[in-house]
C-alpha cells in the first residue's frame, strides 16, 4: 500500500497517513476527491457469514490498470516512464486460505506478494478468475462490508498526528475506555501507553511522542484488535526484526491473527513455521506450496529463501528458534 500511495506525498498536502493501515477508503477518497479504481456494482450485497470466512484466488489473473485510467489506484503507473503497456503481474493464481487460517506469502522482491494482498481488500478488480471470501466473490459485495471484514495492516503503520485514544477509536469509534486498554494489553503496548505522560491523551506522530517502529505496529495491531476483522491482510514489518522488541511483536500478531483467517506477507521465522500453508510466489506464479518442512524438504527457491531471509532469526528470536 505504501507504494502506491507514495506519488501522492509529493502531489498533496493532506494527512497522508490517513490513508494507510485499517481506514475506510471511502473517507480518504471524499478527502483527496479522487475515485477509487473500483465502486459497488449495481445489486451488490453485503458479506454475509458467520464466523471467520475463508478466502480463496481461482485462476486469477491481474496486470495493473494503464496509465489513462486517471485514478487514486493509477497514480504510481503514471509516475512510472515504463507504464505504456500493462505488463501481467499475476498469472493463473489459485489458493485457498481456509476460514480461520493463516497463510504465508514469501517470494523475492516484485514476484507479487503485495498484489495479491490489495486484490483480497478489492483495491483493483481481477482481469480473469476470481476472488471470493466465504465464497461470495468479492466483485458482487458492497465495498463497505468489505471494509469491515478484511483489516490491513502494512509495513510501514502509520499513526495520524492526534493521541492515541483518537488513533485507536478512529478503529471503531465508540470503544469503551476498558476496550482501549484491552486491545493495547492485546497488542502489548498497555505498559508503554501506562507510562507516557498523559496516557491516552499522549499526542503521537511526527511532530509528537515518537514511538519506534515497532512500537507503532503494535499500535497498528491494537487497532487491528479493536477493529476486529475476520479476515486478516498484514505485511509484517522488516525494519525492527533484530529489536528487543520482537518478542512483544511476536505475541501481538499472535494474538491479533488468532481466530482470523490470514493471508500474511512474511518476514518472521515465527510466522513461517506456523504457517497453515506457505506460498512461494515468483514471477506472479504460485511456484510452490506447502508446510516450512515439507519445503524446506524439497530444497530449491524456498530453501534459497529462508537461507537468505530468515535463517539469521534463529539465533535471534529466541521464541521460535524451538
Ligand atoms: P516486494 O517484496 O518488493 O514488496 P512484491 O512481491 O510484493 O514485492 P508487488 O509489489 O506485488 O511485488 O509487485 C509485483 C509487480 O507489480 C512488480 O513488477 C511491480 O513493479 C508491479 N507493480 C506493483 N505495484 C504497481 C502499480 N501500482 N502499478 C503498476 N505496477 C505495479
Amino acid at each position: 500500500l505504501s507504494r502506491m500511495y507514495g506519488p501522492l506525498t509529493a502531489l498533496s498536502n493532506v494527512q497522508v497517513d490517513v490513508m494507510t493501515a485499517l481506514v475506510s477508503f471511502d473517507r480518504v477518497f471524499e478527502v483527496l476527491d479522487l475515485k477509487p479504481m473500483v465502486a459497488d456494482r449495481p445489486g451488490a450485497r453485503p458479506l454475509k457469514t458467520e464466523g471467520a470466512p475463508g478466502v480463496a484466488f481461482d485462476h486469477v489473473v491481474f496486470s495493473y490498470p494503464a496509465a489513462e485510467d486517471v485514478s487514486l489506484a493509477s497514480l504510481e503507473s503514471i509516475a512510472r516512464a515504463d507504464s505504456a503497456p500493462a505488463k501481467e503481474v499475476l498469472h493463473d493464481v489459485s489458493f485457498t486460505v481456509e476460514p480461520g487460517q493463516l497463510v504465508a506469502l514469501v517470494g523475492p522482491s516484485g514476484a507479487g506478494k503485495s498484489t495479491m494482498t490489495h486484490l483480497v481488500s478489492r483495491l483493483y478488480d481481477v482481469n480473469e478468475g476470481a476472488v471470493r471470501i466465504g465464497g461470495q466473490d468479492v466483485r458482487d459485495l458492497t465495498l463497505a462490508s468489505l471494509n469491515e471484514t478484511v483489516g490491513v495492516v502494512t509495513q510501514d503503520a502509520h499513526l495520524f498526528h492526534d493521541s492515541i485514544r483518537k488513533n485507536l477509536l478512529y478503529a471503531r469509534p465508540g470503544a469503551t475506555e476498558e476496550e482501549l486498554w484491552e486491545a493495547l494489553a492485546g497488542a502489548q503496548v498497555r505498559g508503554l501507553v501506562e507510562a507516557m505522560p498523559d496516557g491516552l491523551d499522549t499526542v503521537v506522530g511526527d511532530r509528537g511522542y515518537r514511538l519506534s517502529g515497532g512500537e507503532k505496529q503494535r499500535m497498528a495491531l491494537a487497532r487491528l484488535l479493536l477493529k476486529a476483522p475476520a479476515v486478516v491482510v498484514l505485511d509484517e514489518a522488516t525494519a525492527h526484526l533484530d529489536s528487543e522488541s520482537e518478542a512483544a511483536v511476536q505475541r501481538a500478531l499472535s494474538t491479533a491473527l488468532a481466530g482470523r483467517t490470514s493471508l500474511v506477507i512474511a518476514h518472521r521465522l515465527s510466522t513461517i513455521r506456523e504457517a497453515d500453508q506457505i506460498l512461494v510466489i515468483e514471477d506472479g506464479r504460485i511456484a510452490d506450496r506447502g508446510r516450512h518442512g515439507e519445503l524446506l524438504a524439497r530444497g530449491g527457491l524456498y530453501t534459497e529463501l529462508y537461507r537468505t531471509q530468515f535463517a539469521r532469526q534463529e539465533t535471534l528470536d529466541p521464541l521460535a528458534a524451538k
